[in-house]
């Protein structure tokens, strides 16, 4: 990938950081997703559905609440947004069971762009005899009513940057030292008004992160809530305000490592701007509940009794469960850094 990306920068000048966000990602010879699992102890690192079964278990309560909200359709679609290993939907399917109707009226949708992970999540999915699909974009999902989530997917959608300098932003893009190195370059020329219209005025110096994906998805969700009454649920590590920052990290082995020293060998997000998704959101007519600290809204779906009650059936998985919690709810861990 680094070769490729060098003779991409000699052919055509620097690449914005969202081109090489998706080249790193997503290509399907030598993108991160494609070629591995990167999820859990030995990969580079770790989500909360897979830290503990109550996390998915609080999802699956969600969904029930939201199919009974929505008048229990005889049909609804599931539809999940990067599903990783299976792991969430596998215990929210379980938590169906409560509800037989919900659970017979259920459809699985995954979108996942690794085939990689989709051969996985079939695997995961198998014994739960659920309905499960995959389909490449959510344009191509049906028109029943749509109960949407997602859990770590909008981190990794590719982000452009821009820096402000002289009172206008410019693009912060990827390009090469003549030695072969990779290193962030600010365009020369302010940005197209097209993109920076949208952006808020701020000091020389800073640096805002636009996800355009997001805001795609954003009317997309307008588009398809205005046909057909639904909800999507989104949770991920960011703030509840656009802040101005360089948020883009790398992760290999569960450590933090440069951006460019592994590309397409390491797992490259960006936080997420919850407050742009949600003024936009309601911009497009949509209604909006959050951003939520994650500790918040899982304390609000009952975890703690959940895990009084996974105790109270198996006493020696106390310390477990106590670390899982702590993991999932406290401020210095993801508790109030991942928003819902
Ligand atoms: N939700 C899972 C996995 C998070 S990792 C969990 O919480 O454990 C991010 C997931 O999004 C991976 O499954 C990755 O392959 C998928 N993904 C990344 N970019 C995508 C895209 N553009 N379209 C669909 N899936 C994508």
């Amino acid at each position: 990938m680094h070769k490729r990306l060098l003779a991409r920068i000699q052919e055509s000048g620097p690449v914005s950081v969202a081109e090489y966000m998706t080249l790193c990602l997503l290509d399907p010879v030598d993108g991160y997703y494609p070629t591995r699992d990167p999820l859990g102890a030995g990969g580079d690192f770790i989500t909360a559905p897979e830290i503990s079964q109550m996390f998915g278990e609080a999802l699956g309560l969600w969904v029930i609440q939201s199919w009974q909200d929505l008048g229990r359709p005889n049909s609804f679609n599931l539809v999940e947004l990067g599903p990783g290993r299976g792991v969430m939907m596998a215990d929210i399917l379980k938590v169906l069971r409560l509800d037989p109707a919900c659970r017979k009226a259920c459809q699985v949708v995954l979108i996942e762009a690794s085939a990689a992970l989709q051969a996985v999540q079939a695997k995961t999915l198998g014994p739960s005899g659920a309905n499960v699909g995959w389909v490449d974009r959510l344009d191509a999902v049906d028109d029943a009513p749509c109960l949407i989530i997602a859990n770590e997917y909008l981190d990794c959608l590719p982000i452009r940057q821009f820096v402000r300098i002289e009172g206008a932003w410019s693009e912060r893009r990827v390009g090469a030292t003549k030695t072969g190195e990779l290193r962030f370059e600010v365009d020369g020329r302010p940005a197209p008004q097209a993109i920076t219209q949208s952006l808020p005025a701020a000091e020389d110096g800073a640096i805002i992160e636009v996800c355009p994906a997001i805001d795609l998805l954003t009317d997309h969700l307008a588009e398809r809530f205005k046909q057909t009454a639904g909800r999507a649920l989104f949770i991920d590590y960011g703030p509840s305000e656009t802040e101005f920052a360089d948020t883009l990290q790398a992760l290999k082995s569960h450590k933090k490592v440069d951006v460019f020293e592994a590309p397409s060998d390491t797992d490259l997000t960006a936080r997420v701007d919850f407050g742009r998704f949600k003024n936009s959101a309601i911009d497009q007519g949509l209604s909006t509940q959050g951003p939520t600290f994650q500790a918040d809204w899982l304390r609000a779906m009952n975890i703690e009794a959940r895990a009084v009650s996974l105790i109270q059936a198996n006493p020696g998985s106390k310390p477990k469960i106590m670390r899982q919690l702590h993991r999932l709810l406290d401020p210095d861990e993801m508790g109030t850094l991942f928003k819902v």
